[in-house]
């Protein structure tokens, strides 16, 4: 399968240069804007790294990308399909944060309560959970990363910002009506994580806005009878996270906008029509762009 990517600013390659590890820049940067700790959260050793963080050239290192959008708008869905395409870590905050919610650590209780009304993660919370995760990752041998979920505040932006370069920030867009459906119709298998979908979404066009289908996502036989929603995806659940996300998330867009670096992405359906633009908008080449999306 071959991928080419066009744009010279986001062509990956992989270092052999040493670098401080991003991981433990986030957490320091994040330790000298916290003056309290909220929770007992184990600090990670590597939280007392004193050096500037060191940027790479993006020539010289795998892309750094951010998907934003609204909840039920598909970041994980094209952030994992890109993250298989290009070979480069998916890192959903999200996704870290339910480990840990279904961990026995003591931060279990504390986390299901607030995922469970659709409030935010406190920032130290988050920014611990994502530095373990990028630390891991470095231990491994990755570089570069997909982050989905991540930034969703100023202070989260800024953080980051501070460590390093974030080459290309995508901005998922679809109407509300779909998203809430969408995430009423998440199905997600408890055995190997896939993430299906029941919705059969069909809205008219009115005002000048488009319509949109979007056909079920439906499990493969195996995964039906482990099939579960998330406790998050409930109808007032949901209105709350987009409430949220208006609030705390939506000024994040206009951090990068104003940076030049937020690509806004109409999702124009389901992902047979939206995979193949995607990758057109993103100046992804891929031979089996067709094959892809299906
Ligand atoms: P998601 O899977 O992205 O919808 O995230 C599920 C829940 O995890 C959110 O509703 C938040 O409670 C929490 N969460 C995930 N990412 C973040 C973040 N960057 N900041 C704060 N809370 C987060």
């Amino acid at each position: 399968m071959a991928v080419l990517l066009r744009n010279p600013k986001t062509i990956t390659r992989t270092t052999t240069c040493s670098i401080k590890p991003l991981s433990s820049c986030i957490s320091r940067s994040f330790s000298s804007t916290t003056l309290n700790s909220e929770t007992d959260l184990k600090v990670p050793s590597f939280f007392s790294c004193i050096s500037p963080p060191l940027r790479q050239e993006p020539k010289d290192r795998n892309v750094q990308w951010v998907f934003l959008g609204c909840p039920g708008v598909g970041k994980g869905t094209y952030a994992s399909r890109l993250s298989n395409l290009l070979g480069i870590p998916h890192i959903a905050t999200g996704d870290l944060v339910r480990e840990e919610l279904n961990s026995s650590g003591t931060l279990s209780s504390q986390l299901k309560e607030i995922v469970n009304q659709g409030k935010l993660v406190s920032d130290e919370i988050i920014i611990s959970l994502l530095s373990k995760r990028l630390e891991a990752g470095e231990a491994k041998g990755e570089s570069g990363f997909i982050l989905d979920g991540f930034p969703r505040t100023i202070r989260q932006a800024e953080i980051l910002e501070g460590v390093t370069d974030i080459d290309l920030v995508v901005n998922l867009k679809l109407r509300e009506e779909a998203l809430l459906a969408k995430c009423l119709g998440r199905r997600i298998c408890s055995q190997c994580g896939g993430n299906y979908n029941i919705a059969s979404i069909d809205i008219k066009g009115e005002n000048g806005k488009p319509g949109i289908y979007m056909a079920p996502l439906p499990a493969p036989p195996q995964c039906v009878p482990n099939l579960i929603q998330r406790a998050d995806d409930t109808k007032e659940v949901v209105k709350e996270r987009l409430r949220i996300y208006n609030e705390m998330s939506r000024p994040v867009e206009e951090f990068y906008r104003n940076r030049g670096k937020l690509l806004e992405f109409d999702l124009p359906g389901g992902i047979p029509e939206s995979w193949p633009k995607l990758l057109e908008a993103l100046n992804l080449d891929h031979e089996d762009k067709c094959t892809a999306a299906a």
